[in-house]
């Protein structure tokens, strides 16, 4: 079967590739004469599309968050983030989805859903959107080898079983699909088995890109010691505030929210958002530590001095009056922790079990072993830097005609509705650009001269 001809050819169908598939159709109908919509590939390896949407926010899909700024990422610069971000702002990514059907409700913690609180809505509604622009999306078509030559773009396809087209009937595909221009949208390297594997940093790289030196999960669950005793509380949520701290004891990054124990260590909001800073100052400044305080508003310090002063009480009853919503059960390891009989009278305490006991409530430290690695992760920490992008339309600055979008990238946002925020941002840059680059940069004058 000859190559498959296409103006462009989106790699990757997640939030990134759908969003750049729609934003350049919608740019094309608009010039029909010089364009056909139909010259629009999505490709995908997934033998199921839209994954990792679908599993998001528990099957519910936190599409983005009401107060998004460049604050709540991290990876290339905050100024480079702030600049893609804005082109495709939050209002903007509301009234999108909208357009589509999409209703989007906020929620008290600042997460927008969709309304029917069901992540099919969204999946469908972009799905949807690429068949009415004619978007032809070929799956499962894994992007083996991509390679650019004076003709364009030559993408071939890893040998896999029969591919399924946009209205999911069988059919037979092309070995190779040549385009003018490509959006690179593959993903990162969470969640692996929905067909984010990586294989994209070894396309970027072949095209002339870098990749940073290191990829790790992020947003992903931190590992304690088997026989640490916060383990033995899984299942508990308690709100904390953990706290990164350099080896000169300078702190280095705060998070406070719910905390999940577990039988492997720690997860929930809190633990998840610090996760990628606390692997990175393991590799660059060893000697970091993770503090966890169960009492923000307290420093080790002023607890010691209220716990001196309260002579009568055990800990288990300061800590209830004091904290009423502490768990009794997390009182009672935290105790245990710092060598204290939990229901013994506090005027029992020397100072140095005094200053154990606090620094067990507000400045516990966490001797964390590892985390749970990509297969448990929601984002990843590094890949391709912005640097190497023009940032007003994603285009390579080291491969012309090429574009790239989404977790590729070297940006990786807090849990909230941050990453698939940075997914519709970059994707739809990527997609209205590469569609004015294959329209030509004379395109707007002379529809108008045409006209
Ligand atoms: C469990 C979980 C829950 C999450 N929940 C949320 C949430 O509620 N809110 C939020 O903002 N973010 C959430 N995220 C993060 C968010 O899903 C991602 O940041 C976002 O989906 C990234 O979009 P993307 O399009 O860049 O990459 P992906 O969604 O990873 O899509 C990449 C696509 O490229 C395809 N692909 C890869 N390599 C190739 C190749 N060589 N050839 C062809 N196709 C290829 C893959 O099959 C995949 O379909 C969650 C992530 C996980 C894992």
């Amino acid at each position: 079967m000859p190559p498959l001809q296409a103006e462009i050819a989106v790699v990757g169908a997640g939030a990134a590739g759908l969003m750049a598939a729609i934003a350049a159709g919608r740019t094309l109908v608009q010039h029909p004469h010089r364009a056909r919509t139909a010259g629009i590939v999505l490709l995908d390896g997934a033998r199921v599309l839209g994954a990792k949407i679908l599993v998001a926010g528990g099957g519910r899909c936190n599409v983005t968050h009401h107060a998004v700024d460049e604050t709540a990422y991290a990876g290339s610069t905050r100024p480079a983030i702030r600049k893609v971000l804005r082109a495709f702002d939050v209002p903007r990514t509301i009234e999108f989805f909208r357009e589509m059907g999409v209703n989007l409700k906020r929620e008290p913690t600042g997460k927008l859903f969709p309304t029917t609180d069901d992540a099919h809505t969204v999946l469908d509604a972009l799905l949807g959107e690429c068949r009415r622009l004619g978007v032809r999306l070929i799956h499962p078509w894994r992007v083996e080898r991509l390679t650019h030559t004076p003709r364009g773009f030559l993408a071939e396809r890893a040998p896999t079983a029969p591919t399924r087209s946009a209205d999911h009937s069988c059919q037979d595909s092309p070995e190779q699909v040549v385009a003018r221009a490509v959006i690179l949208a593959t993903g990162g390297m969470a969640l692996p088995r929905t067909g984010s594997d990586g294989h994209g940093y070894t396309v970027a790289r072949a095209l002339g890109h870098t990749v940073t030196a290191r990829i790790t999960p992020a947003l992903v669950p931190l590992t304690l010691p088997p026989d640490h005793q916060l383990r033995t509380l899984s299942g508990l949520s308690v709100p904390a505030r953990l706290t990164l701290v350099g080896p000169t004891g300078k702190h280095h990054k705060t998070f406070t929210g719910p905390i999940l124990c577990t039988h492997f260590g720690l997860s929930g909001p809190a633990a998840l958002d610090i996760s990628r800073y606390w692997l990175e100052a393991r590799a660059e400044q060893p000697g970091s530590r993770l503090l966890a305080s169960f009492m923000p508003d307290l420093t080790p310090e002023s607890l010691d001095a209220e716990l001196a002063r309260t002579r009568r009480l055990s800990p288990l009853r300061f800590f209830e009056s004091r904290v009423p919503d502490l768990p009794e059960r997390l009182v009672r390891v935290l105790c245990s922790i710092a060598g204290i009989d939990p229901v013994a009278p506090c005027d029992h305490l020397d100072r140095a079990r005094r200053k154990a006991l606090a620094t067990a409530f507000c400045a516990l430290e966490l001797p964390l072993t590892g985390d749970r690695g990509f297969t448990f992760a929601e984002a990843t920490a590094g890949g391709v830097p912005l640097s190497e992008l023009h940032l007003e339309t994603m285009a390579s600055r080291r491969c012309p005609g090429l574009f790239i979008a989404g977790e590729l990238l070297d940006v990786d946002g807090r849990i909230g509705g941050f990453n698939f925020q940075w997914a519709w941002s970059s994707g739809h840059v990527a997609g209205s650009a590469a569609a004015h680059s294959v329209l030509g940069p004379t395109a707007d004058t002379q529809d108008h001269h045409l006209g």
